[in-house]
């Protein structure tokens, strides 16, 4: 039910794949293998995450199953893609450098060949004969390209993929080059120069070049948002080692270690402060903007900053187990998985070549049909331009680049998305369901009054409520025991305690049987409720929660709480409607309760009193009625619904920010932070659409042009590659698309000042 957990993964390095088709191939060669449940391939980080049930399928089985695709597979070296990639990760700086490279050298020798075939005329003078050794010059630069770092490796990818009958975009460009020069040489022994296109074969494979290295650019301008995240994992730590403070490299500090993190630092670990006191900027955990001061005994978490002062810290967890280590590891795996959208591009992609090769085939003949042998030179040139034009790389980005910047850009506000496929849910959703206690509202309820029937006192419900309520994590068990030590009312220990999910709490104290919780609760526990039905009655203020508390079946007094709601509750819950999204409150508090505050937030749809069972139920109901359901819990007694809403929504905080149930996390408990992840992956599928949509188009309409002859073959590389980029383009602006270019989210802002005094 909750995806990933407890199964075995491992993480394959995969090289060679150039778009959709190859990770379609990839995927269906390590799905065969035996033992393995799930493979997930990504085209952005050029891996391969593999799950299996128990019986662990050897690497060796998937490396060699990798091989005879035509790709290369290697272990995920440690830390291997582990980190996000940014502009200063030196392996995607080395990436970087060598398409450069290769770019260069594939420009710098493609740029003679076709100045060759300006100039050739002027130099060598007219007619064919004469122009001979200008052609063998071309051809012999063309050679040293064939061979060269730009040139090598698509050629050399195309043969493999012939070789293993696979079918990418390195084989459409092969042929394409292939039969170019095989023409040109014809051409130029035949002394018939219509056949000869050594210059447009040239070019296509530079502006392949030219193409790669643009897009290894924008990969890492794409990731460079959770590269931010990355700087705050320190490379190096202060360490007490032998009695002294020593700089060690932070992976070799473990637990029990004693770390000094001076002012304006980030604390490498989880700890605990053994010393000295020091104002923290936590808000990469709680979401909370302002430093809170930490001293001896207090918790920290990696990740955060010292901004004034300086702690050593006992750590506790290091590494990929700390809070940074979890986030990271979440946001990395958001770019796992594939969109229902990119499955369908991926299958098509893998089909698409076969038939291109088939249409380029036909456009020869076709034109062999029509123009007879006088017409074989044409015919060349439509096939190739055919050939070349009509690359799915387009395809194959569409996703990846949209999927990746989405999921940095939320990381960095605080919006951890599980995968692809839960952004691509989160921004399909038709209903959001809020939860009451914890998400509209603080979830920080205080007493407002205790009230006891005639023969008890209040400081007697609140001695026994407490007592009862001291081993509960609920909200309003920790305001009762709260209550209870600020009025000095001492309370003993229970010999039993037992708690009821959405209901309350039981528990044997000085051999009473006490029960505390709804109304509800009470009575389906058949404790007689006639001694507190008029203090329900009569004392509640709007709002209140009533828990009532019975000793040896017998209700003694009621204790109201209220739970203020957030003040940008209404906001966003108008934002949703905005987008077209209905909201609805599911809460286990009473109808009363729930009913003011659905009035405070605007929202008409209310079901009250329901248990932990009964919000599932509610959600599949919505969700056979052909609604996708958004469910927004605090995740500790709505995991259940959390897991069967479409998507789960959780307020993360600290300890447990990467909870399972979620599909998306959310540090920091404002619910416009639920508003800006709708919109975000609305945003997001938006692009995704657009970008298949126009690969689509564009493929569509470039290969009749380029069938037709209207398309000479160095145009088509053109077109081929600005097809690309216009994806990879439109995937970076999602940024401006939703207003998040200034790093924070929209509702941060402030206000627009109000015009001032013209004067
Ligand atoms: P929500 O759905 O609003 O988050 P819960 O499901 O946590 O609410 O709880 C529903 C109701 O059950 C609460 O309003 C309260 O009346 C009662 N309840 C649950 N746990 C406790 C507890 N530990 N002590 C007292 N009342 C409780
Ligand atoms: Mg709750």
């Amino acid at each position: 039910m909750i995806a990933g957990q407890g199964q075995p993964e491992t993480e394959l390095r995969i090289i060679g794949m150039t778009c959709g088709g190859c990770v379609g191939r990839v995927e269906r060669a390590l799905r065969d293998v035996r033992g393995v449940r799930g493979v997930s391939v990504n085209l952005m980080t050029e891996s391969a995450v593999v799950s299996f049930d128990e019986n662990r399928a050897p690497l060796a089985a998937l490396t060699s199953a990798v091989r005879e695709t035509g790709y290369d597979a290697e272990p995920m070296p440690v830390g291997g893609a582990q980190g996000p990639q940014s502009e200063d990760d030196p392996r995607l700086r080395e990436t970087l450098r060598r398409h450069r490279q290769a770019m260069v050298q594939a420009v710098g020798l493609s740029l003679p060949i076709v100045g060759l075939e300006l100039l050739r005329g002027v130099l060598w003078g007219p007619g064919p004969a004469a122009q001979i050794p200008c052609r063998v010059l071309q051809i012999v630069l063309l050679i040293m390209l064939a061979l060269s770092p730009g040139g090598g490796p698509i050629l050399a990818g195309g043969l493999r993929a012939l070789w293993y009958r696979a079918a990418n975009m390195d084989l459409l460009i092969t042929m394409g080059v292939v039969t170019a020069f095989a023409a040109s040489v014809y051409g130029t022994l035949a002394k018939q120069p219509e056949f000869v296109h050594l210059h447009a074969a040239a070019m296509i494979l530079a502006l392949v070049c030219v193409g790669r290295y643009l897009e290894a650019r924008a990969k890492g301008r794409a990731s460079a948002a959770m590269a931010a995240l990355a700087r705050r994992a320190p490379r190096s730590a202060l360490v007490m080692r032998n009695g002294e403070l020593q700089s060690v490299a932070v992976d070799s500090i473990v637990p029990g270690d004693q770390v000094c993190v001076p002012a304006h630092a980030a604390i490498p670990v989880d700890g605990e402060v053994t010393e000295g006191t020091a104002d923290v900027d936590e808000s990469l955990m709680t979401g909370e903007p302002m430093p809170v001061l930490r001293t001896v005994g207090d918790r920290a978490s990696a990740g955060t900053l010292v901004t004034e002062g300086k702690l050593m810290i006992r750590a506790t967890s290091v590494g990929s187990r700390s809070s940074l280590g979890r986030i990271v590891e979440m946001v990395r795996k958001a770019q796992t998985g594939h969109t229902h959208m990119q499955r369908i591009a991926d299958r098509i992609a893998s089909v698409f070549v076969p038939i291109v090769v088939a249409i380029a085939a036909a456009t020869f003949v076709g034109w062999l049909a029509i123009g007879g042998w006088a017409a074989a030179a044409q015919a060349t040139r439509a096939a190739v331009a055919v050939l070349v034009v009509a690359c799915p790389c387009a395809l194959g980005l569409a996703t990846p680049t949209a999927v990746l910047v989405a999921s940095g850009l939320a990381a960095l506000r605080g919006i951890l998305v599980r995968d692809a496929p839960m952004l691509e849910a989160a921004g399909l959703v038709d209903v959001i369901v809020w939860d009451k206690t914890g998400t509209l509202t603080a979830g920080r309820p205080s007493v407002r009054d205790v009230i006891a029937v005639e023969s008890r006192l209040p400081a007697e419900v609140t001695r026994v409520a407490a007592a009862a309520e001291q081993f509960s994590v609920h909200p309003l068990a920790k305001a009762i025991v709260a209550l209870a030590r600020r009025d000095g009312i001492a309370f003993g220990e229970p010999t039993s305690f037992g708690s009821v999910p959405g209901g309350g709490v039981t528990a044997q104290l000085d051999q009473k049987q006490i029960v505390v919780g709804s109304p509800r609760f009470l009575e389906s526990s058949g404790v007689a409720m006639d001694g507190v039905a008029g203090i329900l009655d009569g004392s509640r203020v709007e709002g209140d929660t009533a828990v009532v508390v019975a000793v040896d079946g017998r209700a003694i007094g009621v204790i109201f709480l209220t739970d203020a709601v957030r003040p940008s509750s209404a906001e966003a819950v108008r934002r949703m409607r905005s987008l077209g999204v209905r909201s609805e409150i599911l809460t286990g508090d009473e109808l009363s309760t729930a009913n003011s505050v659905a009035s405070a937030v605007e929202i008409d749809c209310v079901s009250a009193g329901v248990d932990p069972a009964g919000k599932v139920d509610r959600i599949k109901a919505l969700q056979r009625s052909g609604e996708r359901v958004a469910m927004v819990g605090d995740g500790v007694n709505d995991a259940a619904a959390l897991a069967t809403a479409d998507v789960g929504i959780a307020f993360a905080t600290g300890a447990d920010v990467a909870s399972e149930a979620a599909g998306i996390n959310l540090v920091g408990s404002t619910p416009q932070l639920v508003a800006d992840a709708v919109a975000l992956a609305r945003a997001s599928v938006r692009t995704i659409r657009q970008n298949l949509a126009w690969a689509f188009l564009y493929n569509g309409a470039m290969i009749p042009l380029a069938a037709v002859g209207k398309l000479p073959p160095a145009w088509a590389a053109g077109a081929m590659m600005i097809s690309s980029l216009t994806v990879v383009l439109n995937s970076l602006l999602l940024p401006r698309r939703i207003g998040w270019t200034d790093g924070r989210a929209g509702h941060d802002r402030s206000p627009p000042t109000p015009t001032g005094d013209p004067a």
